[in-house]
């Protein structure tokens, strides 16, 4: 399978958290709720220890685009946004906010697409290690998405709409990444930048209030899971 298989893949993960939103499948939400903080544990150490490394050998001055990137999505997300967070929309909102919900998210799904690509282009390990760290944040994501469209009195068919809008971003970052000089330049840190953002920004304040031992362990565990998908890839791959 092609970068864009990948990216088609994680796509439809967006549209999948969509409609347990429009399906009220509770069941379905509680277990993305339960993988979220497992999700955030495997981006961080597959841009911390994955990605970054690949990014500074040889250009240390390539972790200026780290911090551009991460910055980029909290500008996109925070500055053009009157209410967004990430999870579960519970409470009212206006309208524009399901549009503008839409509008801040897409920055940083189309480097979703950026980061699969310049993954593949490194090596089919990183590719696939990147493709499974934004799989895992889809879900939400387009639980994301929908519960904010539904909660400001859009459609059901417009909030699965615009959770594959999302998806669309994703998919036209792999196509573009090539394209695009500066972003087959710098792709892999402007996105290693904003996967540290979805992943320590995003996710981890998702779950930042919970106590005990069970989210904690998921998330380390989702570390952990980083080192054992490398295992296996190692064998796999070669
Ligand atoms: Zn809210
Ligand atoms: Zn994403």
């Amino acid at each position: 399978m092609n970068p864009l298989g990948f990216a088609a893949a994680a796509a439809l993960g967006n549209i999948v958290g969509a409609l347990a939103v429009v399906r009220h499948l509770r069941r379905g939400l509680s277990f993305i709720d339960a993988c979220l903080a497992f999700g955030a544990g495997f981006m961080l150490a597959v841009t911390v220890l994955g990605v970054m490394p690949q990014v500074l050998d040889g250009s240390p001055g390539a972790a200026l685009y780290v911090l551009i990137g991460y910055f980029a999505v909290h500008v996109a997300q925070h500055v053009f946004t009157p209410h967004f967070h990430f999870g579960e929309e519970t409470h009212w909102v206006s309208p524009a906010a399901g549009r503008s919900a839409l509008l801040g998210l897409m920055l940083h799904t189309f480097f979703d697409g950026v980061a699969i690509a310049s993954g593949f282009l490194v090596s089919g390990r990183l590719g696939i290690l990147l493709f499974l760290a934004v799989l895992l944040h889809k879900l939400p994501e387009g639980v994301t998405i929908a519960s904010v469209m539904v909660a400001g009195g859009w459609s059901r068919g417009r909030a699965v709409g615009a959770a594959a809008v999302l998806g669309g971003a994703t998919v036209l970052g792999v196509l573009l990444t090539e394209q695009i000089a500066p972003l087959a330049r710098h792709g892999l840190a402007l996105s290693a930048g904003v996967t540290l953002y979805v992943a320590a920004s995003n996710l981890v304040p998702e779950f930042q209030a919970k106590r005990g031992w069970l989210t904690a362990l998921a998330f380390v565990g989702g570390a952990a899971g980083f080192f054992l998908t490398e295992l296996l890839l190692q064998g796999w791959l070669h």
